[in-house]
């Protein structure tokens, strides 16, 4: 990938798509071309394959996808299986007609059995039953990872699939019914000191664990295996590294400064037990996280004091 080379970035205004604008932006890469959905509707053939007819960009970065938390893909598993599905079907058809040299498909870790071994390896995948409150995404982000296998063995397309763990960040959904933990837990702690409330009601038992991966370090990680990866083999992204719900939701209060107590509402799903990538495909390949939690979940704070507080 060399300046000057047409990069098209799916999703660009969601969390992932857009840290992977800031990316490329930050080394002059492109140029960068982008289409809101209402300039393109991906769940539509033929606007993609005109799409890409037209713009016939060198590289792309699948980074578009309906996308939820516990709840939202537990209670709309259709809208999920259906959009994903045609989204990744249409693009990847698209970039293999249109010719474009390399392709990086983004799904997520919950493509694994509910009940792998800890931490997860990439050949763990299609071992074991899914974990069903997302089992329906799943079965999409599965299916893209063989559409890039098969478009790899049959036609010889360069696609790629990184299977990023628990993503958090600027642009992220503060949704407090559709989002993930980290987001709609920053925002009721802020809003709870702003009311002053005595408490926060947190989600499940506390005790799962997650991997918590900056979307600025996945950016990373995608711009170097874009240049340096070929093989249609998964790479799982993220830091090798988790915490339980109930210390996520400490390291948040202390961020935000809230002072209050936290109450745990059991009657809500914990999901899997735990989902902690295996990094060392990864780290073989010549890439590391680098914001720790910490720093991250004091950096997403501050945009979001910026950008949705108040807004
Ligand atoms: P998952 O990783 O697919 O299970 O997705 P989530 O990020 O939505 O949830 C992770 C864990 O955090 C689950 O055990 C949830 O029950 C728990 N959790 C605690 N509070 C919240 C909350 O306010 N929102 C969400 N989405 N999850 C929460």
């Amino acid at each position: 990938m060399q300046k000057g080379e047409k990069v098209f970035v799916a999703g660009h205004r969601g969390l992932v798509g857009s840290a992977i604008v800031r990316r490329l932006d930050s080394e002059g890469l492109g140029p960068i071309v982008t289409r809101t959905r209402a300039e393109l509707d991906l769940t539509d053939r033929l606007a993609v394959d005109r799409f890409f007819a037209d713009e016939k960009p060198a590289y792309v970065f699948l980074a578009a996808a309906k996308v939820g938390g516990i709840l939202a893909n537990d209670t709309y598993p259709a809208d999920f299986i259906r959009d994903n599905l045609l989204i990744q079907t249409h693009v990847i058809d698209a970039a293999h007609k249109s010719g474009v040299k390399k392709l990086v498909f983004l799904g997520s870790s919950c493509i694994y059995p509910k009940l792998a071994q800890q931490p997860i390896k990439e050949e763990y995948l299609l071992t074991g039953a899914l974990e069903p409150t997302n089992d329906a995404y799943a079965v999409a982000k599965i299916a893209g990872i063989q559409m890039c296998k098969a478009y790899h063995k049959q036609f010889g397309m360069r696609a790629i699939s990184l299977m990023p763990t628990n993503l958090y960040g600027p642009n992220d959904n503060f949704d407090l019914q559709k989002s993930h933990v980290l987001p709609a837990l920053m925002r009721k702690f802020h809003e709870a000191k702003a009311a002053g409330q005595p408490s926060v009601v947190v989600w499940g038992s506390g005790s799962p664990r997650r991997e918590f991966l900056h979307v600025d370090d996945l950016a990373d990680a995608c711009v170097h295996l874009m240049r340096t990866y070929e093989s249609p083999e998964l790479v799982n992204v993220g830091v090798g590294d988790d915490v339980t719900i109930r210390e996520l939701a400490e390291t948040i209060r202390d961020v935000v400064g809230f002072r209050g107590d936290l109450t745990w509402d059991t009657s809500k799903p914990d999901g899997t037990p735990r989902k902690l990538l295996d990094v060392s495909r990864l780290h073989g390949l010549g890439w590391k996280a680098k914001i720790g939690l910490r720093q991250g979940v004091e950096q997403t704070y501050a945009w979001y004091l910026a950008n949705v507080a108040g807004k």
